[in-house]
């Protein structure tokens, strides 16, 4: 049995604990997009992007750089081990691109853009959002010069989602969805149509609330390793695969909006709970990309939600638990 290598446990001591920053930001994100009442907006931005730079300090210094390069060159490591330290010496080296400074103005205007997001949102008026996302903007193109591209600006960002991908492979991906789209669309449109008013009833927002969980628990949803909550959008996020929470919202004249979300976020949140645990905080306890993400959300949301198997499981439930009023 091979022993573990003492420069790895300083990579895991080091590594980890700046995922626990990150995961005590994300809680803070959590609760900024939940609970938190409006005037506390301010303070926790600074709170979120002093939790970012210290993250980013940790994950940027001289040691840990030197400590990666000499892992990397370790023969003896098993093979997650390897794994692990090749992920986080592309992730340092990307991360060293960007000063502290940086780090901590980008942390500042995500959470004033999600500020007046909130506000564009609530009175339904978009000027009051753009100011905000066109300083994102500049931001976002300033982060992909200072990262570097060859062929194309977003390529540099994009690899945060999809590493190694590139504008030159989805362009063409995307051409054959534009070509192929339209004539099956045509094809819907000039099909019998089919009502979805069943779904725009009243629909009591507790009764929604309760179906929702249910619905949840039946796709296998840890409740003791998660919550579900409210926001004005859905999301999940992520504290550790023992604790993945995601958020819904209630339409009362609009079934489906909940019950779509929740079985989404779902999808996305079994994906998180069934990360390894025992590589909290590390690349391999990580989800491996975005895109494999919300294949997971979409498979859960389209492929089963929208199958007949789900109806027939679930429609006898539904109807007794909303009896047709109209
Ligand atoms: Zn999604």
């Amino acid at each position: 049995m091979q022993d573990t290598n003492p420069l790895y446990t300083t990579y895991l001591t080091v590594t980890q604990k700046a995922a626990d920053i990150n995961y005590a930001s994300a809680v803070l994100g959590w609760d900024q997009e939940t609970y938190m009442p409006p005037k506390g907006a301010e303070a926790r931005g600074r709170q979120l992007a002093t939790l970012a730079s210290m993250a980013h300090q940790l994950l940027t210094g001289t040691y840990y750089g030197a400590l990666l390069h000499s892992l990397s060159e370790q023969e003896y490591l098993f093979d997650t081990e390897k794994s692990n330290v090749a992920h986080s010496l592309d992730d340092y080296e990307k991360n060293s691109k960007l000063s502290p400074e940086f780090v901590e103005e980008m942390s500042m205007q995500t959470s004033e853009c999600f500020n007046a997001w909130i506000a564009a949102r609530k009175q339904n008026d978009f000027s009051v959002f753009a100011p905000s996302l066109a300083k994102m903007i500049a931001l976002k193109r300033k982060q992909a010069e200072l990262y570097g591209y060859t062929c194309h600006p977003y390529d540099a960002l994009l690899d945060d989602y999809e590493k190694g991908i590139t504008v030159a492979t989805l362009d063409p991906l995307f051409q054959g969805i534009k070509e192929q789209l339209p004539p099956i669309l045509d094809k819907i449109k000039a099909a019998k149509q089919v009502s979805n008013g069943c779904f725009h009833q009243h629909f009591p927002k507790e009764k929604q609330w309760n179906f929702g969980i249910d619905v949840l628990k039946r796709m296998g949803y840890d409740f003791e390793a998660g919550r579900q909550d409210y926001s004005e959008h859905p999301f999940t996020t992520s504290f550790a695969a023992t604790d993945v929470r995601i958020t819904t919202r209630v339409d009362e004249n609009n079934f489906a909006s909940m019950l779509w979300s929740c079985i989404h976020e779902g999808g996305h949140a079994l994906y998180e709970q069934g990360l390894p645990e025992n590589q909290y905080g590390l690349p391999l306890g990580s989800p491996v990309s975005l895109g494999i993400h919300e294949s997971q959300s979409r498979f859960w949301e389209n492929c089963i939600g929208r199958g007949r198997a789900f109806w027939e499981f679930f429609l006898s439930a539904t109807t007794s638990l909303f009896p047709r009023t109209a």
